[in-house]
């Protein structure tokens, strides 16, 4: 398996594009063709847990790794680091509804389902390609990403991590997870700007040449865990397939039955996960890609022109307040039957411009694939009541998004082809908006107030990580303006 970058024909293996993160061009590394669940392999990996499946789908993309290799990483990652050993438990909703649960990690957000990975595959990466440097991560993050990545990676030899979030754009959950983390190589850094704002510049630093040579002369590379990082991208689309596996094994569908799956996105990682699933002959029918007020996706699923040129909003599902979402490239990339030229035209339209479209043909196989929707707030809380009172299931903001665009879709289109909605955060780390929903008389003041109330009133366990948080002392305090970032890592990494 070789990759290439979506901006330049390059030719490398998977532990150079995982170690590098992003291309020299500003593309991003994708594989140069999908590999192929066969019939016989379908077979194998009902009977697997979830180790066995990932060991067995990651092997088919990283292949200038070991299978020794490949089982320390997924070993380190997934064996008890999840609420009873099961990463990604499927929930029946409905007949034909299903909740795929990616938040039983230890930050309570699908971010860990590639973050627990990702720093075993880092550092055997660069063990491969960088010899010997230490591998400085640079986060840009909308809240989950950050806490997962300081996590994954706090105390990994040869590596320091830095995260940068917009200082009024996260949760105080959220915020209190990124800003108590423990780890003699971690820098956590609040921003004054957005979420668009963090990851514009830590791009820009990414291809910074200057900067690259101050690092190199002192021993160190940059690297990134955000979704731009194919690391990242691979271990999410174990459980769509590991969801598909347990539908068939369960008798919920038949074998080679097709499904659709709903995703709340914003970076369009976890959405492009369930794409490449299906490149590699997963049996999904529709994508429905689900956004808040921020729909930039839903106009450009329905209209072939991306443009961010519009408002951006602060919402109660914060790690979708996204305006770039920096997975499309991907997409576009294989709908464009990889031309690189095409894309770097259309990205440099983008940041010139603030705007593309695509063409005719294009969008027909775009909206062959996806179906997209939007909610806002009010209506998201009214969803999160109305399944907890329904069926007494409790979601988070950013699933009740998805939950919401699909009922629109079903009521639109009739399709009741089965549905595995991916569920992406514990309706706990984002406390004061769920409550609100479910039960908004007298609102207590702290957030911590507000997980015990929300806990007793809808009688669900608050998860462990979340409940420890509150007697641990915040250590990191910066904040710095959007220009200064550069200066802050300077200074974190004492160079
Ligand atoms: C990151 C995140 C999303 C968006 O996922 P993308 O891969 O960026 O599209 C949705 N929900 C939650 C809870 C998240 O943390």
């Amino acid at each position: 398996m070789r990759f290439t970058s979506t901006r330049a024909k390059t030719n490398i293996e998977s532990a150079q594009a995982i170690a590098m993160g992003l291309s020299k061009d500003g593309g991003l590394f994708v594989p140069e063709s999908f590999p192929k669940i066969s019939d016989s392999l379908v077979d194998k990996l009902i009977d697997l847990d979830y180790k066995g499946r990932a060991f067995e789908v990651l092997r088919l993309y990283l292949t200038d790794f070991t299978d020794e290799e490949i089982k320390y990483c997924v070993n380190g990652a997934y064996e008890n680091k999840f609420d009873n050993n099961i990463p990604a438990p499927l929930t029946q909703l409905s007949d034909s509804a299903f909740m795929l649960e990616l938040w039983h990690g230890p930050t309570c957000a699908f971010k860990d389902m590639a973050l627990q990975l990702l720093p075993y595959l880092l550092t055997k990466s660069a063990s491969k390609v960088a010899d010997g440097k230490t591998m400085v991560i640079l986060v840009a993050t909308s809240g989950d990403t950050g806490k997962a990545a300081l996590d994954g990676f706090a105390d990994v030899e040869n590596t320091k991590i830095i995260v940068f979030y917009p200082e009024d754009g996260v949760s105080p959950m959220q915020k209190l997870q990124m800003t108590t983390q423990m780890g003699n190589n971690v820098s956590v850094c609040a921003i004054k700007g957005n979420f668009d704002d963090a990851q514009t510049g830590v791009k820009t630093i990414f291809s910074d040449e200057k900067m690259k040579q101050l690092l190199a002369e002192n021993n160190m590379e940059f690297s990134s865990a955000n979704s731009i990082n194919f690391g990242r991208l691979v271990p999410q689309i174990v459980y769509y397939v590991s969801a598909y596996c347990d539908l068939v094994k369960s008798g919920k569908i038949n074998k080679g039955d097709s499904f659709n799956v709903v995703v709340p996105t914003g970076n369009f990682g976890n959405i492009l996960a369930a794409y490449y699933a299906k490149q590699m002959g997963l049996p999904v029918a529709k994508l429905i890609c689900a956004s808040n007020k921020n729909n930039i996706l839903t106009d450009f699923i329905n209209t072939g022109v991306y443009d961010r040129n519009r408002d951006f909003y602060t919402t109660a599902s914060p790690s979708m307040d996204i305006l770039i979402s920096s997975n499309l490239e991907r997409l576009l990339f294989e709908l464009y039957n990889k031309d690189e030229t095409v894309i770097s035209g259309l990205m440099a339209d983008l940041s010139s411009k603030g705007k593309y479209a695509i063409s005719d043909e294009v969008k027909a196989k775009l909206q062959a694939e996806f179906a997209a929707g939007c909610c806002d707030d009010d209506e998201t809380k009214a969803q999160i009541k109305k399944l907890f009172d329904s069926c007494g299931y409790l979601c988070d903001t950013h699933t009740a998004v998805a939950v919401k665009v699909y009922e629109d879709y079903v009521a639109k289109t009739g399709d009741k082809t089965p549905t595995v909605i991916a569920s992406t955060a514990s309706p706990y780390k984002f406390a004061a908006s769920v409550l609100s929903a479910v039960d908004n008389e007298n609102m207590p003041e702290s957030e911590f107030d507000m997980v015990d109330k929300l806990s007793k009133v809808t009688n669900t366990d608050i998860p462990t990580p979340l409940a420890g948080l509150k007697s641990k002392e915040v250590i990191h305090k910066n904040v710095c303006d959007k220009q200064d970032m550069s200066q802050f890592i300077k200074q974190s990494l004492n160079i």
